[in-house]
């Protein structure tokens, strides 16, 4: 396996695969890898001859006052899981590397989807993601690209931005991985102390709630809401940030439960906000 830093070096390495008719499916990461990302690496070791798992902690998607500097990062240990788990090139770029002095331009999708659920708390985060996503696809020129639906808006704001711009890119959702407890893994679980990460358990368990609210019969989507925000406030340590419960391609809000839906929350477990969410055919 290589690790690559500059664009330069990663070119010449996709130019050799294009030479050889190898088909390229990528990772993009901000690295301290778990289960999550090791399903998408896996998938796309399948799917793929040349698998490139990028690792950068973006700062453009990071608020101030947002855990940037405290991101853990180790390139080290997410060398070895990447190469234990089928991944041939790890590109690790620096900072400067990506983001020149002389760097201005951005790319900002101008309709509601980034400005709803993450986009409404984190101003400014759904630019940072577009842009370096963006750059990361000029470099790497992927076939297919792998992303958590853990992320649902992503997604869905990755999948807008192809289409826009006419990306030849194809985008592969995957399924979240969680503990056994249902807790959808992340790098911010890290930052739990031992009683909120027992207390983080309340997000898996409220939406599995409402699912089963749902399969029972239940279309308010207000009525959903609250059986969601009910579950979290009994737990001490929380504290909610959003309940959304929206179409899942436009993330529009829905006045009943049908169709193709998302319920996705944000809620903050001591000083750490976690996300999570389920997709749903009525
Ligand atoms: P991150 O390093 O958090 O930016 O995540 C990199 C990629 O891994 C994104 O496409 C995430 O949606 C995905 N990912 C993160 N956590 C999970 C998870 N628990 N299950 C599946 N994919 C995940």
């Amino acid at each position: 396996m290589k690790i690559l830093n500059t664009i330069k070096d990663m070119r010449i390495e996709i130019k050799k695969a294009r030479r050889n008719g190898s088909s390229i499916g990528f990772v993009p990461t901000m690295g301290y890898l778990h289960e999550g990302h090791l399903s998408l690496i896996k998938r796309a070791k399948r799917e793929n001859d040349l698998v490139i798992v990028s690792i950068f902690v973006n700062p453009t998607q990071f608020g101030i006052g947002e855990d940037f500097e405290s991101y853990p990062r180790s390139l080290s240990r997410d060398s070895r899981l990447i190469e234990s788990a089928g991944g041939d090139i790890v590109f690790s770029p620096s900072i400067l590397e990506m983001y020149p002095r002389e760097c201005s331009t951005y790319v900002k999708i101008e309709g509601d989807i980034t400005k709803k659920l993450c986009g409404a708390s984190r101003p400014g985060h759904f630019r940072g993601v577009t842009t370096i996503v963006t750059k990361l696809f000029n470099i790497v020129a992927p076939d297919r690209a792998y992303f958590g639906q853990k992320d649902a808006q992503q997604v869905a704001v990755i999948e807008q931005m192809v289409r826009d711009l006419c990306f030849d890119v194809e985008i592969i959702p995957c399924p979240t991985v969680r503990e056994e407890d249902g807790l959808a893994m992340s790098s911010r679980n890290t930052y739990l102390k031992k009683d909120e990460r027992s207390a983080a358990a309340v997000l898996f368990k409220s939406l599995s709630r409402a699912e089963e609210m749902i399969k029972k019969g239940e279309r308010n989507p207000l009525k959903i809401s609250d059986i969601i925000l009910n579950n979290i406030r009994s737990e001490p340590l929380s504290k909610v940030d959003y309940i959304e419960i929206v179409n899942n391609k436009t993330l529009e809000s829905i006045e009943e439960i049908k169709g193709d839906i998302l319920i996705a929350l944000a809620v903050r477990i001591g000083n750490t906000r976690l996300i999570d969410n389920i997709k749903l055919e009525i």
